[in-house]
């Protein structure tokens, strides 16, 4: 028999390494182990999510006929490397789980799917099939829409590579939204309709509740047990943990959400952590749902007139635009890409994004949505955390094993990119042709938050004035040798050179004054 491993993000019933095996003949292994659970802090309510969905994951193999073995946290092994101290589980790796169950069944292959991670592909390509001293079959992940080979054939002979032209590569790819060749509409792209504040206009829909059954009670009561050390709190695990649940979040999203999607995709109001976002990506990366049946129900809504085109476009390039793009962006990089550091920043991360006290309101908001939901929409994380970071000059490797850490979506492959690229700059700009830097005046113009705020958004050069301010400006005049000539910053320069000198000079003293207490803001 071979044995097929699934991993905590492989959990979709169309896995290439299941469609491989044989339910008569071959068995699968699903295991919980302390080294993936903790090699970062994931929040508690990641951890909590997997388990869960892995536990309800395996019953349904079952009932579909399949042999499953599944390894608990605190199960032991007979005769493994580790041992189990009183009530801790011993400090497993997937690697010795598998060893043990291969020995015991006498497997005479495994089957993986390749995984997410460079980390653990790196693992399972080099140590694996010499550890367990037996074949491996590892089979592409064809959940995605483009494959590595296929993106690292895009980028051949571009000088730049654009999200744009690859979205549009996707859209004839897939037919999405598409009349023959040519786009639904007249044009690819509707962003220019969808950067509204939110003011109330339309009423916000609550989250979805689940039921939570003994399989989630029992698994809450362990990560409460084992991980309360972690990030984040449990009190508010709202997420679902079947392929079912995900669907009626996918489903609830599109009937309540999705027609307003694009209007305020860019809003952030105080006490809201949703607004009219889908809150599927936890559900997307760990396999309950994959990205074409969720893009086929969005474009089923504008066919059946219950979305406007704008807002199904953004929707949809999201997800065969930005979250295959930046997939083949790490695959095409890595492992080198995590080390970059473009703009040479020398700071820590300061002390708050672990604890979430601060007078920011902006900030404060968005820390506390992430430690009560392991959830911020993408403007909360793109333009006030991680813009933050940027203005601040934060070491990219601290910023994005932040990003790893506090969210329920947060895998390796997508945060890296999103945080190091996108949010940092560190990689000269794949994902953007120029940094995402911006004043507080950008978050007032699309929140409340500085209506409530220590701070003072008019102003960059007071001892009261909004951190943003003072450190854009700052970053303008640090960075001026790489952005200078950048077409796209040239209105920027020229403002900063009109200032008046004093002026200029009381904003930079301000910001070194802030750079110097980073932690006490
Ligand atoms: P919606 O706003 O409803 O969007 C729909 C879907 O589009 C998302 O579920 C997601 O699958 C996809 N999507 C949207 N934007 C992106 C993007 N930039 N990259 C990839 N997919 C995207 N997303 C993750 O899935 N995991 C991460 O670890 C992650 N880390 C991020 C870190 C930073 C610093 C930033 C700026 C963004 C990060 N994102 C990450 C992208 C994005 O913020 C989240 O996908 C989104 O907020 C998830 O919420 P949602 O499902 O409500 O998304
Ligand atoms: Fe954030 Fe500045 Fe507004 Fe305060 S004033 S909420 S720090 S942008």
């Amino acid at each position: 028999m071979k044995l097929g491993l699934i991993l905590a993000d492989q959990l979709s019933h169309t896995l290439a390494s299941l469609r491989a095996l044989n339910p008569q003949r071959d068995a699968l292994l699903l295991a919980e182990v302390m080294e993936e659970a903790s090699y970062v802090a994931h929040h508690q309510q990641k951890i909590a999510l997997l388990f869960s969905a892995m536990r309800h994951f395996a019953a349904e193999l079952r009932q579909q006929g399949w042999t499953v073995y599944y390894h608990a946290l605190d199960d032991t092994l007979s005769g493994a490397s580790g041992s189990r101290a009183s009530g801790t589980p011993a400090p497993y790796s997937l690697q010795d789980v598998l060893q043990h169950y291969c020995r015991e069944l006498g497997a005479e292959a495994v089957v993986v799917t390749e995984c997410g991670e460079h980390r653990l592909q790196q693992q399972i390509d080099q140590h694996w099939p010499q550890a367990l001293g037996m074949e491996l079959q590892c089979y592409q992940d064809d959940r995605f829409i483009c494959s590595q080979e296929e993106f690292q054939r895009w980028t051949k002979g571009r000088k730049q590579l654009r999200m744009e032209y690859f979205y549009r590569e996707m859209r004839r790819k897939t037919g999405l939204l598409m009349d023959d060749d040519q786009p639904v509409g007249g044009q690819w792209n509707f962003d220019q309709d969808n950067r509204k504040r939110y003011n109330g206009e339309v009423p916000l829909v609550p989250r979805l509740m689940h039921q939570h059954d003994d399989i989630d009670q029992q698994v809450l009561k362990l990560v409460q047990q084992h991980f309360s050390h972690h990030p984040g709190r449990l009190d508010h695990f709202l997420w679902g943990t079947t392929r079912d649940q995900a669907l009626a979040e996918l489903d609830h999203f599109i009937e309540h959400r999705l027609p307003w999607f694009g209007h305020y995709q860019d809003a952030m109001k105080t006490g809201e952590h949703t607004l009219f976002h889908s809150l599927i990506s936890p559900y997307l990366n760990c396999g309950l749902l994959t990205p074409l049946e969720v893009c086929h129900k969005a474009e089923q809504a504008y066919l059946n007139n219950r979305a406007p085109l704008n807002a199904v476009e953004g929707f949809i390039r999201q997800i065969i635009g930005w979250r295959e793009y930046v997939r083949g962006i790490y695959w095409l990089h890595m492992p080198d890409y995590g080390e970059l550091n473009g703009l040479n920043n020398q700071r820590p991360l300061p002390e708050y994004y672990w604890h979430g006290n601060t007078r920011m309101k902006c900030m404060s908001e968005c820390f506390e949505n992430t430690f009560r939901h392991a959830y911020a929409h993408h403007i909360q994380r793109l333009m006030v955390t991680g813009n933050f970071a940027l203005l601040a000059g934060i070491i990219p490797q601290q910023i994005c094993d932040w990003y790893l850490a506090v969210y329920a979506d947060a895998y390796d492959w997508v945060e890296l990119p999103n945080t190091l690229g996108m949010v940092m700059h560190a990689d000269g700009g794949y994902l953007g042709s120029k940094p995402y830097a911006a004043s507080g005046n950008y978050i007032n113009k699309m929140s409340d938050y500085c209506k409530h705020c220590h701070y003072s958004v008019k102003t960059a050069e007071n001892d009261n004035s909004c951190p943003f301010n003072s450190l854009y400006w700052h970053f303008i005049q640090r960075h001026r040798p790489q952005f200078e000539r950048n077409p796209r910053m040239t209105m920027i320069y020229r403002s900063w050179s009109k200032m008046a000198e004093d002026k200029q000079q009381a904003i930079l003293a301000r910001a070194e004054q802030l750079l110097d207490n980073l932690n006490d803001l």
